[in-house]
């Protein structure tokens, strides 16, 4: 039996989407191919007799330069929300503790450029409502100087406000070796300066990481001069007071 915060109006269920044969072996990564419909309607179940508002949504992969093609499997699921995120670089999982030696040896602001043309790309695609975690390139703490992070910042802002999407301040980072928010203040401050939609969210994978410290997520908003958030229902953003 989940257990749901009293202080959360709405939960968006977010599971990964299955991936191509071959990219998740050890099937640690995203819900076995064929799971979807199964999920949704496990989702739509409990929202019936859940104490909050309670939405269906996904996590489709950006794969270099194309949507996990998985994404057809959706076919007649009516998701609320579909996040879009970045995880792979070339067969590359960046943010695997399994693969943190490879990050030796690489060219940190390069590792990071590669990064954000992918997420810029997958913005651009019109496959995605809400980019996730926008700089979980720096999960274990690889980063580089604080003026090319601003003004990544800038370019990625620009970028997303073109591109409609919207994007989650995810308080995840605060649980990994980064110790801080998805994304870090000069982001959300570049992205309140530009207009870009946001939302936040716990990317909780234990119940008890439900709504894990969203208050520091508001709180970074606020601080930027954000004075609402968003949600999705039936992919149509609803904006609501911070
Ligand atoms: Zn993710």
């Amino acid at each position: 039996m989940l257990q749901y915060s009293e202080t959360l109006d709405v939960v968006t269920f977010t599971e990964h989407l299955s991936l191509p044969a071959g990219m998740d072996p050890d099937g640690e990564y995203a819900m076995p191919p064929g799971d979807v419909g199964e999920y949704a309607a496990e989702v739509r179940e409990a929202a019936k007799s859940a104490p909050t508002r309670v939405l269906l949504g996904v996590e489709v992969d950006w794969l270099d330069d194309r949507v996990n093609p998985e994404i057809t499997t959706l076919g007649d699921v009516d998701v609320d929300l579909v996040l879009g995120s970045v995880h792979f670089m070339g067969d590359w999982v960046f943010d695997d503790p399994s693969r943190l030696d490879e990050w030796e040896g690489r060219d940190i602001e390069q590792v990071w450029r590669d990064y954000f043309e992918r997420v810029v790309a997958a913005a651009h695609s019109g496959h995605f409502d809400v980019m996730a975690h926008t700089d979980l390139v720096k999960k274990f703490g690889f980063r580089p100087t604080d003026s090319i992070i601003s003004a990544l910042a800038q370019e990625v802002a620009a970028e997303f406000k073109s591109a409609g999407v919207a994007y989650e301040v995810s308080t995840a980072g605060l649980r990994k070796p980064c110790g801080e928010l998805y994304p870090s203040q000069a982001f959300v401050e570049a992205f309140a300066r530009a207009g870009v939609p946001a939302t936040t969210g716990s990317d909780a994978h234990a119940p008890e990481e439900l709504g894990y410290h969203l208050a520091d997520a508001e709180t970074a908003l606020k601080n930027a001069g954000y004075t609402e958030l968003c949600y999705h229902v039936q992919r149509e953003r609803v904006m609501v007071a911070l």
